[in-house]
């Protein structure tokens, strides 16, 4: 199981945790792999709004005269572009089960271009809430 407080592993049976000294409960801690899958389709869904985004712009761009270029696909471009950023940081924190603020708003910006995974990333990090360190 894992120290509440710190994170540290402590063997099965000890009942202070080596590192801090706080006094680890009998209760094993629950760990299910949904952060990780939620953390994984978080990033997936990141990583393809950059792909889609890079693409819209450059399109957008490449329409040859000034008059001509794409302003509506690059604005689209560009908002993939920065959600799809932030979603895959947001998502990395679900992953080690480090901060549930952070994943649960990594998993909510992959909904604007990829809900498929944005939605079963939300899903999945919220079931999992238990398994994340306690916030500070
Ligand atoms: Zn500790």
């Amino acid at each position: 199981m894992y120290c509440a407080k710190c994170g540290t592993e402590v063997p099965e049976g000890n009942r202070f945790c080596a590192n801090c000294g706080a006094a680890v409960s009998a209760v094993p801690e629950k760990r299910s792999g949904k952060p990780i899958v939620g953390g994984i389709l978080g990033i997936v869904a990141g990583v393809l709004a950059l792909g889609a985004g890079i693409a819209l712009v450059v399109d957008g761009a490449n329409v040859g005269p000034l008059e001509s270029v794409d302003w509506e696909g690059i604005g689209f471009g560009i908002s993939f572009l920065v959600t799809g950023t932030l979603a895959v940081l947001g998502s990395s924190f679900a992953i080690p089960r480090r901060n549930f603020v952070l994943a649960v708003i990594g998993a909510v910006l992959a909904l604007w271009p990829m809900w498929p995974l944005g939605i079963p990333a939300i899903v999945l990090i919220s079931l999992s809430y238990e398994e994340f360190r306690p916030l500070r």
